[in-house]
């Protein structure tokens, strides 16, 4: 692509198609850049919690027999950790390979978007106790979709309230239908999102630089799946926020009927 990129810069005497190509050639060398910026963060990760684990294994070797107990907790609590982080990653990362191969298929089939919305926020309520959650539901909201990739969308729409807002507060998730089109919305009172970022964080392996990168993990790829899932199904996914107050994030389905 450099080199056709290139070449069409020669050949050019159009201005506006110059600064196409241009803006292609920095759009690539971007893309570069964040991919050499995410596979440090994806070994900064995976070598963490490890070397971690190594040091408490490490400590069972030298100290009283006493306290072996108390190591081994910590060191297969860490393990654990790890194995659910590996997981998801490892999925994510299958996903985006499925997606770029072109061998991802929807299974679609009719079913009720606010009766999925509200068994999704009642599995996070039983294993999450950290966050509120006030579900505003409405009657019956019918869409024909893959209800797999769907519940993998209100998943990561979920989980990033609950990563990027503190403890305690509140998580407002709503589901409506107006003009045969499906909404579903999930707010946080959490950290925000600067305006230029508010589109930003649907690309791939695009994190928002601040501090909150020291105290939470991640790699980029949930919204962009979002995205890319929603955009399969003809329907829409945006970001609203107001830095230091909460982000509301909601995403639009073609509703059944007439
Ligand atoms: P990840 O959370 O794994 O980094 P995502 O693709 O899910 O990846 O999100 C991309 C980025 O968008 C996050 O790194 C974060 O900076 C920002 N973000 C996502 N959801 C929220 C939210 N609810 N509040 C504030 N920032 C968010």
């Amino acid at each position: 692509r450099w080199i056709r990129g290139i070449g069409e810069i020669q050949q050019a005497d159009d201005g506006d198609y110059l600064a196409g190509v241009l803006h292609e050639i920095t759009e690539q060398k971007l893309n570069e850049i964040r991919k050499n910026d995410f596979i440090g963060m994806v070994s900064h990760e995976l070598r963490t919690p490890l070397t971690s684990m190594k040091g408490y294994i490490q400590l069972l070797q030298i100290r009283l027999k006493n306290q072996q107990d108390n190591f081994i907790d910590v060191a297969l609590k860490k393990a654990n950790a790890q194995v659910t982080k590996m997981t998801s990653m490892i999925n994510g990362f299958l996903n985006i390979s499925m997606l770029e191969s072109g061998k991802i298929t929807l299974d679609q089939e009719t079913f009720d978007l606010a009766t999925l919305v509200k068994e999704i926020e009642d599995e996070v309520v039983a294993t999450l106790g950290s966050h509120k959650f006030v579900f505003e539901p409405i009657q019956s909201n019918l869409v024909n979709a893959d209800r797999n990739k769907i519940t993998q969308v209100i998943h990561n729409l979920i989980a990033n309230a609950v990563k990027y807002s503190p403890l305690g507060t509140t998580i407002h998730v709503a589901c409506s239908l107006h003009n045969n089109t499906a909404k579903v919305s999930v707010k946080d009172q959490g950290i925000g999102i600067k305006q230029e970022d508010l589109t930003k964080v649907f690309q791939r392996y695009y994190r928002v630089e601040g501090l909150h990168m020291n105290s939470t993990s991640g790699f980029g790829i949930g919204l962009y799946l979002c995205a890319e899932i929603i955009g399969w199904h003809k329907g829409a996914i945006w970001a609203e926020s107001t830095l230091g107050e909460g982000s509301t994030f909601t995403f639009t389905l073609p509703g059944v009927g007439g």
